[in-house]
């Protein structure tokens, strides 16, 4: 992280081809949100490459957690500049520990005892300069000092006592997405096609493999393919190694936690609930609006036959009895629902929502709520009180339907939540009273 200019994407193009391992040049990476530089035989780096804080405050915010430590690129020319705080201050609130690149120290006019002082002033206190945050001077574009960075980044990883765990179950963080369809033709690395949708996946724990199923945010995905930052097929990804996976659905979003489950139905199922929730959500809104809009219109309509009452444009024998007259209208203006569904947690959620609309004082009346096929029992009921029967998900006999239409009680089957909710608003939209 840091200001703008002050040479992340330089810092990181130094690092992507710096391979201090095999001191050979590193080859074209592709961009995918992250990158590996091997360090020694047994330890690599990952780097988020995503220059610029706003993916890492992000993801901060959707309580994600990527990165172990931030290396804050400050220009020894220009020293800390108003980026270079709000970076501190992501930093310190996501408590990771920060180490400085003091960069661009190849330029005539770096300063680099001045950024230390003015880091000082900021609260980042430098080894040189008696504090504990490692400091290190160097050049991106002149590659000056890069495998000291990468010394201080393993070493900052060691005091840290980072650890993970390699086993159990999958767990991970989307750092992007996207819709993979250019078909790309590559003489080196034959293995890449039109992959459609791809998600890179920093594992955070376990080992990602083909066949493990990943659920993320709403997206769900039976590993078809892994691939690292060259384009190449890989096996597995293990602890903290990002890799593009292919065979997604739909696209989870940047900042999704993923997690592996064990079966596609059980991760389907998850989808539903969380999709459910959010569903629910957007009718109790929808509600909210639609009882004050009631409210609104029988406030009016009570007014309006006051009014009428007094200045005498309504019927005298009629006016007579106007109080029960009001009363008896707006007994019709009610919608009455019998509702019966498969399972009570079903019944449970619909219930939820419906009561929205009876504490907003919606002129809806339930006669009674069960679980199970529509029986006579229910008919009777409804009947009886001019309800509406609603079944959701459950069995409606072909002679419940027919002695439904004999008794002429309305009978209506739904298996969609949102389809049944709107059903039932549409209703009671129906019943607001117009005022002429
Ligand atoms: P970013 O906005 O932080 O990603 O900065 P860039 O990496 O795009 O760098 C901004 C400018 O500074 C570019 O013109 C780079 O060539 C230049 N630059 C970056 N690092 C160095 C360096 O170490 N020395 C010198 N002299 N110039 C650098």
């Amino acid at each position: 992280m840091g200001h703008v200019d002050h040479g992340k994407t330089s810092l990181l193009d130094s690092l992507r081809n710096s391979d201090i391992v095999s001191g050979e040049f590193g080859g074209i990476t592709q961009h995918i949100g992250a990158f590996v530089v091997p360090v020694s035989k047994t330890l690599s780096v990952t780097f988020i490459d995503t220059p610029g804080h706003l993916a890492f405050a992000e993801m901060r915010a959707r309580g994600a957690q990527v990165t172990d430590i931030v290396v804050l690129v400050v220009a020894a020319d220009d020293g800390v500049m108003p980026q270079t705080l709000e970076c501190i201050e992501h930093a310190n609130r996501a408590k990771v520990p920060i180490i400085v690149a003091i960069n661009k120290i190849d330029k005539a006019d770096a300063n680099i005892k001045r950024t230390e002082q003015m880091l000082a002033e900021y609260g980042v206190q430098l080894e040189s300069i008696g504090g504990d945050v490692i400091g290190v001077p160097i050049s991106a574009l002149k590659s000056i000092n890069i495998d000291k960075l990468l010394e201080a980044i393993l070493t900052v990883a060691e005091l840290q006592d980072l650890k993970g765990d390699p086993g159990g179950p999958v767990e991970g963080t989307i750092l992007e997405s996207r819709n993979d369809t250019t078909g790309e033709q590559d003489d080196v690395n034959e293995n890449i096609d039109n992959k459609g949708n791809v998600a890179t996946v920093l594992v955070q724990r376990g080992s990602l493999k083909k066949g493990t199923i990943l659920v993320a945010g709403k997206s769900v995905v039976r590993v078809r393919a892994l691939y690292n930052e060259k384009g190449n097929q890989v096996e597995k990804a293990s602890l903290s190694i990002p890799v593009v996976v292919s065979g997604w659905k739909t696209l989870p979003c940047a900042g999704d936690e993923a997690f592996e489950v064990e079966s596609e139905n059980f991760a389907n199922r998850l989808v539903a609930v969380k999709k459910n929730e959010e569903l629910a959500k957007k009718m109790e809104q929808d509600s909210v609006a639609v009882s004050q809009k009631h409210d609104e219109h029988l406030k009016k309509y009570r007014e309006d036959l006051e009014r009428r009452r007094a200045t005498g444009t309504i019927f005298r024998k009629r006016a007579r009895g106007s109080g029960q007259q009001i009363e008896d209208k707006e007994k019709k203006l009610r919608y009455t629902i019998l509702l019966k569904s498969d399972v009570y947690g079903t019944l449970e959620a619909l219930m939820n929502i419906i009561n929205k609309y009876r504490d907003m004082r919606c002129p809806l009346d339930i006669v009674n709520t069960g679980v199970g096929p529509i029986n006579d029992e229910d008919l009777e009921e409804a009947s009886l009180f001019g309800a509406t029967i609603y079944a959701f998900n459950t069995e409606v006999s072909h002679v419940m339907e027919m002695n439904a239409q004999k008794m002429k009680i309305p009978l209506k089957k739904f298996n969609v939540i949102y389809h049944m909710l709107n059903d039932i608003k549409d209703e009671l939209t129906k019943r607001i009273p117009v005022v002429d």
